[in-house]
């Protein structure tokens, strides 16, 4: 099976389409999203809309995602997010509400584990180090996890001796789960945000992820960063939420 891997679409349409006409020209067999479809970006209606006619998705729920149902409350969110969480909670309709409210904050298939944040806190906890990787292993039962929340592509592989390792991951850049004498190793991927990656590439990201050749390949696309931010503006948002896409941060 060949999956498209996204995550942290939050709202932002003009970049989430690049993604999907790359995942249909891929011809995958499913789709993994690893949460936060809204929260920052004007179009969250529009993206929800395009999630729920995905076949075979497997998703869960971000803490933004949480946030605008009001499933968690926003003291920890700084006034940008909070301002975007108030306009996006007004902006859903009944039915895009409903979904967000049907999802779960863990996944967990046969073939994979799927978090927004990490398996042991999945709405607040960034996986950025090799010894929060550690913390989490024992609370995941099937490899490989899939995560999102940093908005960072990363790869955590854990080698047959045990040895932890971590991977900043480039565009086209393929990482191979390692199998050992036992099976799977464990590994985690995050694929990068698609609306507002934060690694100072302002390119929408995404993978593929084939669970046969155990093989995870990250790519990233440009789109009209401009066209996202004159809605944003037009919409009322935080000017920095606009300004912040273009850099990538
Ligand atoms: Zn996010």
């Amino acid at each position: 099976m060949r999956y498209g891997v996204f995550s942290d679409v939050h709202g932002n349409l003009e970049a989430f389409s690049m993604v999907l006409d790359f995942f249909r020209a891929s011809r995958v067999d499913g789709y993994i999203c690893c949460g936060d479809v809204v929260g920052y970006g004007p179009d969250p209606e529009e993206c929800l809309s395009l999630i729920r006619e995905l076949k075979n998705l497997h998703i869960v729920c971000g803490n933004h995602d949480l946030a605008v149902i009001g499933r968690i409350d926003m003291e920890w969110f700084n006034p940008y997010a909070r301002a975007a969480t108030l306009w996006t909670r007004a902006a859903l309709g009944e039915e895009s509400r409903r979904f967000l409210e049907s999802l779960t904050a863990r996944l967990d298939h046969k073939d994979f584990t799927i978090v927004h944040g990490s398996p042991q806190r999945p709405a607040d906890e960034y996986l950025l180090s090799v010894a929060q990787f550690k913390n989490n292993m024992s609370r995941v039962k099937a490899w490989p996890l899939f995560c999102g929340h940093s908005h960072m592509p990363v790869c955590f592989r854990c080698s047959a001796e045990g040895k932890v390792q971590a991977l900043f991951i480039e565009d086209h850049q393929a990482i191979i789960g390692e199998m050992a004498p036992y099976g799977i190793v464990p590994v985690a991927y995050n694929p990068g945000s698609v609306g507002q990656p934060r690694d100072h590439d302002n390119r929408a990201a995404c993978a593929l992820w084939d669970s046969e050749a155990r093989t995870f390949q990250v790519y990233r696309f440009a789109y009209e960063v401009a066209a996202t931010q004159a809605k944003i503006r037009a919409k009322g948002l935080p000017e920095y939420l606009a300004l912040r896409l273009a850099y990538g941060q």
